[in-house]
């Protein structure tokens, strides 16, 4: 069945989802705060809303993908919210990655206003975005995350059902934990590799050749071996993130000692220049923390 979907947040992640949901012959509804980032989906068929109240007007399940917590609540509310438009017996879709309290919350305040909420992020990034390969993580009602299963599907290979709402938000911390230190845990291979005096591209062949072959470090082969990092999953979000992931062990009291350290690398106060580079930039931070001796090393 196809349906009007709403889909708010047209940022590297959204514009590749909403247009596989446009592929899949949905009809679709978008808005993006800045305007011009909706063109491309114009052009393919979308029709732009000016404000999210509109967007809960026209469809019938609006989901959104933006950067966090305070952008959530930004097009939540407001006169011009989505809470301002017809959210009843409607089914919202929160992809973007928030900490669950923000989705138990989020939903409560939906169900005031008759909608459902269903917290979905996603692991994998733009090129598995662009594919239709992301994986979903879905909390909520199971019953509501079934019936939404072949919409996700037009975005993703696989639907995860986590648990009850706020579960989808847990899993994907969790995800990223374990991304972050297997990002970090390259960027620190390949450094030790580089100071040693071998060849990167020797080293990540070896990598891909034994056991720890992964598609991440597929991924990222090529930042590391050019020192580019274009932004596929940037750096800001992974600080987010680790902020996150914090918070929820504070809160659960989990011990994380890699996680602790990690969030230091991953600061949203580190260097201004890294944030919107891809998060595999990590690796530069290593070189300034380099003693004498690497230094010198790495003139020779
Ligand atoms: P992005 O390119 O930075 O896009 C963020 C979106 O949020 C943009 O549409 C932006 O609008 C909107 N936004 C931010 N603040 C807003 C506000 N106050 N009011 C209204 N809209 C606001 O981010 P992304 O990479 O697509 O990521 C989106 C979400 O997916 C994030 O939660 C991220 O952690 C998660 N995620 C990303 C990846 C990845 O690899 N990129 C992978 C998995 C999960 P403007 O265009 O106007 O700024």
């Amino acid at each position: 069945m196809t349906q009007c979907i709403g889909f708010i947040g047209i940022g590297i992640m959204g514009e590749a989802m909403a247009a596989n949901i446009l592929k899949h012959g949905h009809s679709l509804v978008v808005y993006n705060r800045s305007s011009e980032k909706t063109d491309a989906l114009r052009e393919k068929g979308a029709l732009v809303a000016g404000k999210p109240s509109l967007v809960a007007d026209a469809a019938d399940v609006i989901i959104l993908m933006l950067t966090g917590e305070e952008a959530v609540d930004a097009v939540l509310h407001g006169e011009d919210g989505l809470l301002a438009g017809e959210c009843a017996d409607k089914v919202v879709i929160n992809m973007s990655t928030v900490p669950a309290h923000c989705s138990r919350a989020w939903a409560a305040l939906l169900a005031e206003n008759g909608a459902t909420l269903i917290d979905a992020p996603v692991s994998g990034s733009k090129i598995p975005a662009e594919l239709g390969e992301l994986v979903i993580l879905a909390g909520g009602l199971e019953e509501v995350v079934h019936e939404q299963e072949p919409l996700l599907l037009c975005m993703g290979k696989r639907v995860i059902y986590c648990g009850p709402i706020g579960s989808g938000s847990s899993m994907k911390l969790s995800i990223n934990l374990l991304l972050g230190i297997m990002m970090e845990g390259l960027a620190e291979a390949v450094h030790l590799a580089e100071s040693s005096g071998l060849a990167t591209e020797t080293l990540l062949d070896a990598i891909s050749a034994g056991p720890l072959a992964c598609t991440l470090f597929q991924l990222k082969e090529q930042m590391l071996k050019t020192g580019s990092y274009p932004p596929q999953f940037p750096f800001r979000h992974m600080a987010k993130d680790m902020q996150f992931v914090l918070a929820a062990a504070e809160e659960n009291g989990t011990h994380l000692p890699l996680g602790s350290e990690l969030a230091k690398l991953y600061s949203p106060a580190a260097d201004a220049s890294l944030m919107d580079l891809d998060f595999a930039a990590v690796k530069t931070l290593l070189r300034h923390h380099e003693s004498p001796v690497a230094s010198e090393k790495s003139k020779e």
